[in-house]
């Protein structure tokens, strides 16, 4: 049988772009390695699903072109896929910073993606789905594409790369995409892992003595700071603020933290003059955990009453707890990246419809494509608009 498109990968983005296509009426088959689809929806937001942020927008995203998420984004926004959440009566709250979550199970955002799937048939059109498949060869011969999997033949007007990036190879992730996308003579922008905790060494493995120890600090790489709890593991560091800088980290560069974000200047200063008695370790007690508090006074050797301290020893303490250079050996890696950044490089796709400008009838979405998200619902957000996309244009 021939369809109108073959999508490869039945995760979020080609589960909802077979939907799409599939309601105007198009035969669609999506052909997917895992035993289930959405398998990566199913662990996600700790098995409630963020499934999208309703602040979404172009500055949440990274990429080597800022602007190229623009025109995806805008056309089917937050609000749309929460109007689809909705209209399945699937219970939803926002857990912090416009992130929302089932009440329930992420389940029910898989189950609705296939029953979206299934309304195909009503509009007359098609979608199926087959798991387990063994893609062993795609070409393009005579403006169709042939996609050989588990023996079989099948073939269709176009082909979409929906087959996410390397990040959890235990789950089954794999660089199929870039493969595929470098077979049709696509440029890739270098993956790296994205939202992964940062490993100490040198002198940072200190910190690793206080693992499990987290505060609300201020996280900073270059000219980029996130606002959110650091946690210290027994590798080194993590925490929403760590996951969400260590997309903009680059190897050798420093992450600066600032413990005490919301302490005004020469703050030190004014608590030599309300409490000349207390320790730099008491005044830290009050704002951090023992543990934390204890090995920073330790680092910053400042052992003596504060009334007894140099104001210039004071000063130098304060803007070294406002900016602690750690310098990261490197981070956990694929296995513990929530997302690859990089991937296919936007500029051989149409940003209005994922399709290659070079090579007809061949499209790119979701995580595959060089379009990287915050931390908190902004990826399946990219992989609902950019599947939109696509799935407007097949
Ligand atoms: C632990 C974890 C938690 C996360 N939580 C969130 C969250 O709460 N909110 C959020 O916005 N983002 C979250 N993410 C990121 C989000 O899951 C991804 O960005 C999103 O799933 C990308 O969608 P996609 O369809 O492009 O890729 P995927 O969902 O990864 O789907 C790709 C599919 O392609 C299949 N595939 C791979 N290779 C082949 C092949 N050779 N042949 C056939 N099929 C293949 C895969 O099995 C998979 O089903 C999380 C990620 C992880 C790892």
């Amino acid at each position: 049988m021939t369809y109108d498109a073959i999508i490869l990968g039945a995760g979020a983005a080609g589960l909802f772009c077979a939907a799409q296509a599939g309601q105007r009426s198009k035969r669609v088959l999506v052909l997917e390695r895992a035993p289930t689809p959405g398998k990566k929806i199913l662990i996600s937001g700790g098995g409630r699903c963020n499934f999208t942020n309703i602040g979404a927008g172009p500055a949440n995203y990274l990429s080597a072109n800022p602007h190229f998420a623009k025109s995806a984004l805008s056309r089917y926004t937050a609000r749309d896929f929460l109007d689809l959440v909705e209209s399945y009566e699937i219970a939803w709250h926002e857990k912090t910073l416009g992130q929302l979550f089932c009440d329930q199970s992420a389940r029910q955002i898989v189950a609705m993606l296939l029953e979206e799937c299934d309304k195909a048939g009503t509009a007359g059109g098609s979608v199926e789905v087959l798991c387990d498949q063994d893609i062993t060869e795609v070409e393009q011969t005579g403006g169709s594409y042939l996609v050989t999997s588990n023996g079989t033949l099948h073939g269709a007007h176009s082909l979409v790369i929906a087959t996410g990036g390397p990040s959890i190879p235990k789950m089954g992730a794999t660089g199929f995409a870039y493969d595929l996308a470098r077979q049709f003579g696509l440029k890739v922008i270098e993956p790296r892992p994205a939202l992964v905790p940062l490993t100490l060494g040198g002198e940072d493995v200190l910190f690793r003595d206080i693992s499990g120890v987290s505060a609300d600090v201020e996280a900073k790489s270059g000219k980029t700071a996130f606002r959110e709890s650091a946690l210290f593991t027994h590798r080194g560091l993590s925490g929403p603020s760590i996951l969400q800088i260590s997309s903009y980290w680059r190897n050798g560069e420093t992450v600066a933290i600032n413990f005490l974000p919301d302490h005004p200047q020469e703050w030190l200063l004014d608590a030599k003059r309300d409490h000349p008695r207390s320790s730099l370790k008491a005044i830290l007690k009050e704002h951090l955990s023992d543990r934390l508090a204890t090995i920073l006074s330790e680092k910053l050797s400042l052992q003596t009453e504060l009334g007894n301290a140099p104001d210039k020893s004071l000063r130098a303490a304060e803007a070294k707890l406002a900016r602690w250079e750690f310098t990261p050996n490197g981070s956990e890696g694929f296995a513990k990246a929530e997302v690859t950044a990089g991937g296919i490089d936007t500029q051989e796709l149409s940003s209005k419809t994922m399709e290659a400008k070079k090579v007809p009838s061949l499209y790119g979405i979701g995580e595959a494509v060089d379009v990287t998200g915050w931390l908190g619902g902004y990826n399946f957000q990219w992989a609902w608009a950019s599947a939109w996309a696509a799935g407007h244009a097949l």
